[in-house]
């Protein structure tokens, strides 16, 4: 979980929330299963994303120098940073439940709206903690920022801590069993996700099958104002959306970064008797799992052959 509060739905976005993007990382690897993959670009045809200058996104701990090598060998690579590091770094000057709460409100807003009402609440809480959330880069820890070819709004580096718990002891082995040791869980990991793979029934994964339910099931809370078949307006607590099916956008920005259907554009794919998968962009699809996975990692013969 991303925070102390995080719920499954993002109030303010009407999307759900990173917690469960998590999981459909492709480098998801505890016992769940149902991964998938994080898309890097919006083309499907095999590409070496660095050679091509594709659509790259780093996202990392801050480490510092980090920005400088890829701004310099992927010039147009894109930066995040954690935001559960730089929570911890904001909580540790300005304790207190709600200011967190308030950190991660605006960090997670989709749309620039949104967050500058939760920076005003920070303002007038506690001016110093806006300033120091001020100063950090806006592309780094605001969402709203994202590229939204990338379709992916995941926010944390858990990745990497889901990586070291699934290696566990290897870590602390030699350099060769610490290379064939991942290997040998890679290519099991590989061939058990295609197997599950070719027994899924549903067009997308069996994650974005429970995330659509929980969406769906947050739709209800919005009022639909049907404008044309793609074009409603939606009312959602004190505010009110425009959401265009046709062009994929709603003005809470869930739906161009996620891409899923946020819970405004939800309601109006519901009252139109359709299913929210078919809005769902294809890096979420059964087949796109499929294809993730069909890759073989080919077994090496033992040293003493
Ligand atoms: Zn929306």
């Amino acid at each position: 979980m991303d925070s102390d509060n995080e719920k499954d739905i993002d109030v303010d976005s009407g999307s759900v929330a990173d917690s469960d993007q998590s999981d459909m990382s492709f480098f998801d690897f505890d016992d769940n299963e149902e991964g998938n993959i994080v898309p890097d670009s919006e083309n499907e045809q095999e590409t070496d994303p660095i050679q091509d200058n594709g659509p790259l996104t780093f996202l990392s701990d801050k480490q510092k120098g980090l920005n400088i090598a890829y701004e310099d060998i992927v010039s147009v690579a894109s930066g995040r940073h954690c935001y559960r590091h730089i929570c911890n770094n904001f909580k540790a000057q300005f304790p207190g439940i709600l200011l967190s709460n308030l950190f991660w409100r605006a960090a997670k807003s989709f749309d620039v709206a949104g967050h500058n009402a939760t920076m005003t609440s920070i303002k007038d809480l506690n001016i110093e903690a806006w300033k120091y959330l001020d100063k950090i880069p806006k592309p780094t820890w605001r969402r709203y920022t994202f590229n939204t070819g990338l379709k992916c709004d995941h926010v944390t580096n858990n990745c990497t801590e889901s990586f070291n718990a699934w290696i566990g002891e290897l870590r602390g082995e030699p350099i060769l069993t610490l290379v064939d040791g991942p290997r040998k869980k890679f290519m099991k990991k590989m061939h058990k996700r295609y197997q599950k793979g070719c027994m899924l029934t549903s067009a997308v994964t069996p994650k974005m099958v429970g995330k659509l339910q929980r969406i769906g099931q947050a739709s209800r809370q919005c009022e639909l104002t049907m404008v044309s078949d793609d074009v409603f307006e939606v009312g959602d607590m004190n505010r009110s959306y425009i959401v265009n099916l046709a062009a994929k956008s709603c003005d809470c920005g869930a739906l161009q970064i996620s891409g899923l259907p946020c819970k405004h554009a939800a309601l109006g794919i519901i009252s139109k008797r359709q299913k929210l998968e078919s809005y769902c962009e294809h890096w979420f699809s059964r087949d796109m799992y499929l294809k993730i996975y069909a890759s073989m990692i080919h077994p090496t013969p033992d040293e003493k052959m």
